[in-house]
């Protein structure tokens, strides 16, 4: 049988679109397969990118030739620099984007990219021969074939919302379930589970009392989120902060017998770290002010999204707790919340390049998963394409190791944990945060995204000449003394008092004329060069240990000294490397210290 295409991308969310960029972008045909054109593209829940951790990620994305930040500049309608007064490894950029705007170019980037097939189906079934999938059935009745399958099918998994009493098939509001595809995924043997998660209502912009809310301006600066993105000029639309109170507190406690969290409707485990309101009263009934950021969805658009105020709450009950609120005393809600719960596929059973380790050519990619956030998602997306790709040309995997990448931090952790709650990344989850930072992103990784076809010669020389002038930067300012001092204090040593920064350089006539990215990166080498020195050195260190292979056929039982937690897990998981053993949970370091040793 002859392959229709060389690759079929099942949805086309954050994950499905990268994925299939990707592998379009390195010469494959793609067919992609998804519920409904209106929705590619589609941001199911808080209309903005990046943020904590999240923000690397856009970055990292973006630097290996992803998409998520090109799309993310050109419809943010706010821009801002979280922790900007913090340390460089905290550092996460986040727009707020116009939802509408956001999907449309999505959908426009997978119709105009070439070689993409876009087509509006329901896929039913992935269709397997010798141990490999060849294909997908779809509802309509056809067969597909193709040379390796991406699942990226989100919260649409034998989906069901809850809102109060009601609950519906659908994996977003109004929107259809995919039953079917989750039993084929099932019946080829993979395990299954369920997550939950929700979102908050959508209300009338014109219905919020400007007067008792706080005003939230965007950066007067603004930075996009890519290398790729010129002439960076967006009109800033103001977001409000208000907060929740006692009253709130009231009306969710009087009503948390409808809450179909707490009746038992929902069984699914939702993310602890993102609480929906009913969550917040209950487990936190001393605190009483909540914060609730009033973020518009866009230019032409009323709507108003609530962040902050994720409820499955009964909707009257919605109502009257938006009503409780400063500034939302006589608020029109234009959507309700509600939650949703999804099976979704434990990533263990994923190679470190998102092929399932059960049948091979069959990938998965996103909330199907077990992770939420669409910077996730799109990060799973775009390396299952390129691994993918790289599987079909017979060229070897790529596999980002803990100290080069959040990518690498992500996949390590979710095809070696158990997961007990929806994954989400957060810069604590990287043992090397200031290495992976936002303003190095592209220094990192984008020869990479070079070698791999996706990043373009024009934009890699340009990064190598700053990259170049980063390195000759470092080297001056070590090697040139401050003029007119007794004692020699070398540029260096300058800059890296804690009070300095590079502008001081330049008022003393010491500096140079850089890009602002390269004095960015300057600054940043030279204040913390200490600490870097220190992680880069343990990185390599652990690495070397780290990168032991653990044979296929080790026998765990022979291993006296194991804990029996240890041993159940090794003997499940059968980590491939002691990396990969030492993210296991419940692994104590003395059950690594029995491996390596019997290793050694
Ligand atoms: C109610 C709700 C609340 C959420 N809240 C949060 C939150 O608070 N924080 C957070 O980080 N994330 C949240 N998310 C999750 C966020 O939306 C996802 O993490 C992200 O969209 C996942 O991207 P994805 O590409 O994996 O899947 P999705 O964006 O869900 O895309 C899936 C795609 O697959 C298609 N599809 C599904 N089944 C099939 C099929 N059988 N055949 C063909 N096509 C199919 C769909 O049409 C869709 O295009 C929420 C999601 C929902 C629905």
């Amino acid at each position: 049988m002859t392959p229709d295409f060389d690759v079929i991308v099942v949805g086309a969310g954050h994950a499905g679109a990268e994925a299939a960029l990707a592998a379009a972008g390195s010469g494959l045909t793609v067919l992609v397969l998804t519920l409904n054109l209106e929705t590619v593209g589609q941001m199911s829940c808080n209309p903005a990118i990046g943020g904590v951790a999240k923000g690397q990620l856009v970055r990292e994305i973006d630097a290996l030739g992803g998409w998520m930040g090109l799309w993310a500049d050109q419809t943010g309608i706010q821009f801002r620099l979280l922790n900007a007064a913090r340390g460089p490894a905290a550092r996460s950029p986040r727009a707020q984007c116009d939802r509408k705007a956001y999907r449309t170019l999505v959908r426009r980037t997978l119709e105009t990219a070439g070689r993409i097939t876009l087509r509006p189906e329901m896929v039913t079934g992935i269709m397997v021969s010798n141990g490999a999938a060849v294909g997908v059935k779809t509802r309509s009745g056809r067969t597909w074939l193709s040379r390796s399958v991406v699942v990226t099918a989100g919260t649409f998994l034998a989906a069901v919302l809850h809102q109060g009493e009601s609950v519906r098939p659908g994996g977003r509001m109004d929107e259809e379930t995919a039953e079917e595809l989750s039993r084929s995924l099932a019946g080829l043997g993979l395990e299954k589970k369920r997550f939950k998660t929700g979102t908050p209502p959508r209300i009338s912009g014109r219905s919020i009392n400007l007067a008792a809310v706080t005003l939230q301006p965007g950066d007067r600066d603004p930075k996009p989120f890519s290398y790729r993105t010129e002439n960076f000029h967006p009109r800033q639309l103001p977001c409000y902060l208000t907060r929740t109170n006692a009253e709130t507190n009231r009306v969710v406690r009087e009503n948390l017998h409808r809450a179909p969290l707490y009746t038992g409707q929902i069984r699914g485990t939702g993310p602890r770290y993102c609480p929906s309101l009913e969550v917040k009263v209950r487990q936190f009934p001393e605190k009483t002010r909540h914060p609730v950021f009033l973020e518009p969805e866009g230019y032409d658009t009323d709507e108003v999204y609530v962040n902050g105020f994720a409820t499955s709450l009964p909707v009257d009950v919605q109502e009257k707790a938006l009503r409780t609120v400063a500034g939302l005393e006589e608020v029109r809600v234009l959507r309700h919340g509600y939650a949703v719960e999804y099976d979704y596929f434990p990533p263990w059973q994923l190679k470190p390049t998102l092929e399932t380790r059960r049948v091979a050519n069959l990938y998965l990619a996103g909330q199907v998963n077990g992770t939420s956030g669409y910077e996730e998602a799109a990060g799973q997306g775009l390396l299952a394409g390129i691994n993918l790709t790289l599987k079909l040309k017979n060229r070897p995997p790529l596999v980002f190791s803990r100290s080069q990448a959040y990518l690498g931090v992500l996949i390590s952790d979710l095809t070696t944990m158990d997961l007990q709650e929806p994954y989400r990344l957060f810069t604590s989850r990287a043992e090397y945060r200031l290495l992976l930072r936002a303003d190095n992103a592209d220094f990192r990784l984008m020869e990479t995204g070079w070698q791999l076809g996706l990043i373009d010669e024009r934009t890699r020389h340009r990064m190598l000449q700053q990259r170049e002038a980063v390195t000759a930067e470092l080297k001056r300012l070590r090697k040139t003394c401050l003029p007119g001092l007794k004692e020699a204090v070398s540029l260096e040593q300058y800059l890296r008092r804690p009070e300095k920064a590079y502008r001081d350089l330049e008022e003393i006539g010491q500096g140079r004329r850089l890009e602002e990215r390269v004095r960015e990166t300057v600054e940043i080498e030279t204040k913390y060069a200490g600490y870097l020195e220190q992680d880069r050195v343990l990185a390599e260190r652990m690495a070397a240990e780290m990168k032991m292979r653990i044979p296929e056929k080790f026998d765990y039982g022979a291993l006296t000294g194991l804990s029996s937690e240890g041993r159940e897990k090794l003997e499940k998981f059968r980590p491939e490397t002691l990396e990969a053993a030492r993210r296991l949970d419940g692994l104590r370091a003395s059950d690594l210290a029995l491996i390596f040793l019997r290793l050694r």
